[in-house]
């Protein structure tokens, strides 16, 4: 077996739970965040590093990867894990949402994709089975199936091919699976914020019986309750003994609801794009380190926060680093951010082992600035 997951303890307020994850490179305790390493590298932060501020798993991109440098150099290298020397865990997403976000579309059809490199220009025809040929070249732990990911808003007529396509196309990608792989391949559950297509999609996927399941189209800019209804909808349709992954979820208030609901593993690159501008969590909310508010202010980016940066260095400091465009800047603004979210995530994992969820979430969502979900 490629991965075992088992579920440790059941909160009793709520849908969540506390699990373990283990794959070939070592075990992860869920809930879990993924910081996103597009490239094959989480960016400003060492493999080191990401240890240190409490990183279990490392998500990269299959699309960034495929065109620069190519699977074949990777897969020379040793593997994705050898080559950016992260030993731990890593998952691999399809390159579904990059080619219908980046690239240039040329055709989706049954068949697959055409798309022309954002890079270059250059032409590629992506069915199904390149991508899990691409993602066994990566040799990541987990793997996803190709998905046709629809924009926001869509056409029920258009998100219901989608949901057809992305079980047909899930049915394949496990066939051209080849026998000695010990990746674990997760479906993707599509449908958009039709919670009737939601339902299909998930009930197909689980037919088909794969080691873990993930929500995809989620967090497209569809507004907030959207968002929180639709997780409620479709995370009970997935079976609880295998993880389940809401893909492009990375803030604190959007993680307190999955978990809320069930879900234990989720991944963003907005936590680590943010830092890199000069935003950065913190207990009450989100903080901009530019502002001029700043300039004299010699306390820590957060007050509660015992990571590193808020040990060592005050706002006033990172400010100026970020004002004036010192790499030391942003390095230290994406440790904060990463150490916050994780330790936050690990502060959840520790409220469902002692059953106080419930009495978590709403001091949480007192404290933080933004609308508590009805
Ligand atoms: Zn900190």
């Amino acid at each position: 077996m490629c991965i075992d997951f088992k579920v440790l303890h059941q909160e009793s307020s709520s849908q969540a739970r506390c699990g373990l994850l283990e794959t070939p490179h070592g075990c992860v305790e869920t809930p879990v965040f993924m910081p996103v390493g597009t490239k094959g590298t989480v960016k400003a932060m060492t493999p080191e590093e990401l240890r240190r501020v409490g990183t279990q798993l490392v998500l990269s991109n299959t699309y960034h990867l495929f065109l620069r440098p190519g699977a074949d150099v990777i897969a020379e290298a040793g593997g994705l894990h050898r080559f950016m020397n992260w030993q731990g865990p890593i998952l691999t997403d399809s390159g579904g949402f990059q080619v219908f976000s980046l690239s240039d579309l040329n055709e989706v059809s049954d068949e697959g994709v055409v798309f022309q490199s954002h890079l270059d220009g250059s032409r590629h025809c992506f069915p199904p089975e390149k991508a899990v040929e691409v993602q066994e070249k990566l040799g990541a732990d987990i793997i996803m199936a190709f998905d046709d990911v629809v924009p926001y808003p869509t056409t029920e007529e258009r998100a219901a091919e989608a949901v057809r396509r992305t079980t047909d196309w899930a049915y394949r990608c496990r066939k051209a699976q080849t026998a000695d792989t010990k990746q674990a391949l997760f479906g993707i559950v599509q449908g958009s914020v039709f919670s009737k297509l939601r339902t299909r999609s998930a009930e197909e996927l689980v037919e088909l019986d794969f080691p873990g399941y993930a929500v995809g189209g989620l967090s497209v800019g569809e507004p907030e309750e959207l968002f929180y209804e639709l997780l409620e909808h479709t995370v009970p349709l997935l079976p609880p003994e295998k993880p389940r992954y809401v893909m492009g979820i990375g803030t604190p208030d959007y993680i307190m609801e999955a978990v809320w609901n069930g879900v234990d593993m989720f991944d963003c690159v907005m936590p680590t794009r943010i830092a890199r501008n000069g935003t950065v969590f913190t207990s009450s909310g989100r903080l901009t380190i530019r502002n001029a508010q700043f300039a004299r202010d010699y306390g820590a980016l957060d007050p509660n926060c015992s990571c590193y940066v808020c040990s060592n260095y005050s706002r006033a400091y990172l400010r100026h680093l970020m004002k004036s465009n010192e790499i030391l800047g942003l390095r230290l603004t994406t440790w904060h951010n990463l150490y916050f979210l994780h330790s936050f995530v690990s502060e959840l994992r520790q409220a469902i082992r002692e059953n106080r969820l419930e009495v978590f979430r709403s001091q949480f969502w007192h404290q933080y600035s933004g609308q508590a979900p009805s």
